[in-house]
């Protein structure tokens, strides 16, 4: 049974999708069998990995609303190993359509995903930048968050409510949903910022909190108008050696 992180974090621009795409990427070349879940109506991730959102049939969007199963909508990426359940923008409309649902509306992403759940080893949840009814079906869905924390001033703003989505989602929905790990992103070496927010974010998650920190690398922000991932893109860059890094941090954590 594969493992289901979900990426989170309700503020935007944080790192999450370009954490979500290159995860998977970097799992995906370690021969890891990987489904990326996009669920964010913007469909960056979609986008990023090469697949046009125009031009798809189906979506998570189908998934949510007709409740048919995530293997109805996956398709394989350019990436060796890497498959995609893609997302579309009538997804914005997710809240508005279930909220005269009264029952399972939560759940319905984590009963799509029963039976393409034997067939990977790690399935990633890109989710939107909302604590809404998308969020809550990744949450129950997953059985781990991975939390991508800007490196910038009021790095920690936010997170307490952060934190209380979980435990609720954990006392209603998904008693077994754990903390996968905290990832510092868009690092800024050459300033003393970058430092005194690692600092805090350590002192705060503690243990929880991945040693590989993602510094700010333009090549990360130029792969996604491609459609590739950064390994696809520049393998040498820096940020091709911090999301690759990471990937073993993660496989480790899972051993
Ligand atoms: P989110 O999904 O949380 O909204 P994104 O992953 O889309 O965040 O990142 C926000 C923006 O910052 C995007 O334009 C992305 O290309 C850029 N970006 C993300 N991580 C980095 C990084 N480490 N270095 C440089 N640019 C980054
Ligand atoms: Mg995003």
């Amino acid at each position: 049974m594969g493992k289901v992180i979900a990426i989170t974090n309700q503020k935007g621009g944080v790192g999450k999708t370009t954490t979500s795409v290159n995860l998977c990427a970097a799992l995906a070349y370690m021969k890891k069998k990987v489904l990326l879940i996009d669920v964010d109506p913007q469909a960056n991730a979609t986008q990023g990995i090469g697949v046009n959102r125009g031009a798809l049939e189906r979506s998570t969007y189908d998934v949510l609303i007709d409740q048919i199963p995530i293997e109805d909508v996956i398709i394989p990426t350019n990436v060796p190993n890497l498959d995609i359940a893609p997302a579309s923008i009538d997804l914005a409309g997710v809240e508005v359509q279930l909220s005269t649902v009264t029952h399972g509306r939560e759940q319905r992403l984590k009963d799509a995903l029963r039976n393409a759940r034997e067939n990977y080893e790690y399935i990633i949840i890109d989710c939107p930048p909302a604590l809404g009814l998308l969020n809550t079906n990744a949450l129950t869905a997953a059985n781990s968050v991975l939390i991508p924390v800007q490196c910038e001033y009021y790095a920690l703003e936010g997170l307490t409510q952060l934190l209380n989505t979980i435990l609720l989602t954990q006392s209603v929905f998904n008693k077994d949903l754990t903390i996968e790990g905290v990832l510092l992103t868009m690092l800024d070496n050459r300033t003393n910022l970058g430092v005194e927010v690692t600092q805090e974010v350590r002192k705060y998650f503690k243990e929880k909190v991945y040693d590989t920190v993602i510094p700010r690398n333009i090549k990360l922000s130029e792969a996604p108008s491609e459609g590739l991932d950064i390994f696809d893109y520049d393998p040498r860059s820096g940020g091709a050696k911090a999301y690759n890094q990471l990937a073993k941090e993660v496989v480790k954590r899972n051993a």
